[in-house]
């Protein structure tokens, strides 16, 4: 038994290894990426419920690699995140994102609103506020077309980063979402004193809807507990006529998935927002 016991261990050791060597080559890698300009950014439109019309799009990086074509950022975020690249990184999706919309809202006269997300390595940046002012000043970007999502874990482990970011941050008309709400511990006071202005429903609540009893409850009762914190709502995942249907009649405002569209590049992207727009 003894000897089978150092087998397993040794057994589980080298797994250790070949993972954690795994995860430095993957690093390496990003950071190889980051110095060739490998990552680019996809948007995903989002639509309002009621009248149908795009109301926005959220930026989601990609990974273009040069052997192994797109990576998903399932993969790289969280190396990123472990490793601290999602700092610079996260900028440089920022940067992209900002400019792209700046560019896009003053040739087409079209005022959406560019949802990106924030990691918490980001948020306990102390200078966190100033530099994404810096780069809203850099682009020209309208500030209050920016809104940052971040998710329940962030609100826990970084509330006073939180804080201090939305109160420099939502004097110059930044928006404030908190995303896959649902899926953490977030308490009902945090919401209240942070002043977020959107929630966004995760879409492990979404994909059953409208025949999962407990996740119809569940949504029906996160929208009515937003609006009566005078939030908005955002459902995630929707890739159904029946999902969006129900989300409709819950009074859900605004809404994104593959029922819509899948995020899409620049030149996609601008083909569908002047497709909708003329519809
Ligand atoms: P997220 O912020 O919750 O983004 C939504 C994810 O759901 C995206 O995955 C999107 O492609 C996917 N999605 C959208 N509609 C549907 C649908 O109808 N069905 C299904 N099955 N999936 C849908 P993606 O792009 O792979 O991103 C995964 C996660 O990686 C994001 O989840 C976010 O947490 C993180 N991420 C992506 N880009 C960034 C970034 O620039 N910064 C940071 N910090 N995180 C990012
Ligand atoms: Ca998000
Ligand atoms: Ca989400
Ligand atoms: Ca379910």
């Amino acid at each position: 038994a003894k000897s089978q016991g150092r087998n397993t261990w040794a057994f589980y050791a080298q797994e250790l290894t070949e993972a954690a060597s795994e995860r430095l080559e993957l690093e390496a890698h990003l950071r190889r990426a980051m110095e060739r300009g490998e990552f680019a950014v996809h948007y995903q439109p989002q639509w309002d419920t009621a009248t149908g019309q795009v109301t926005g799009a959220e930026a989601l990086a990609r990974w273009h690699h040069p052997e192994q074509g797109v990576i998903s950022p399932g993969r790289f975020i969280p190396v990123a995140e472990e490793s601290g690249l999602i700092i610079p990184l996260g900028e440089r999706i920022l940067r992209d994102a900002c400019t792209f919309w700046e560019d896009y809202t003053r040739r087409t006269g079209h005022r959406l609103t560019l949802a990106v997300n924030l990691s918490g390595r980001q948020v306990a940046l102390p200078d966190l506020a100033e530099r994404i002012l810096a780069i809203l000043d850099e682009t020209g970007l309208d500030p209050r077309l920016l809104e940052l999502e971040f998710t329940e874990s962030v609100l826990l482990e970084q509330h006073h980063g939180l804080l201090r970011l939305m109160q420099t941050l939502k004097a110059r008309g930044v928006q404030f979402a908190i995303d896959d709400f649902g899926t953490g511990y977030s308490s009902l006071a945090y919401l209240k004193d942070l002043a977020v202005d959107r929630l966004k429903i995760d879409r492990t609540f979404v994909q059953d809807l409208p025949d999962d009893e407990n996740d119809a409850e569940i949504t029906a009762a996160v929208i009515a507990m937003a609006h009566n914190l005078r939030l908005t709502v955002t459902a995630e995942g929707v890739e159904t006529e029946g999902q969006l249907a129900f989300l409709g009649r819950q009074g859900c405002d605004q809404w994104q998935g593959f029922l819509g569209s899948r995020p899409l590049p620049t030149a996609e992207l601008e083909t569908l927002l002047s497709a909708e727009r003329h519809s």
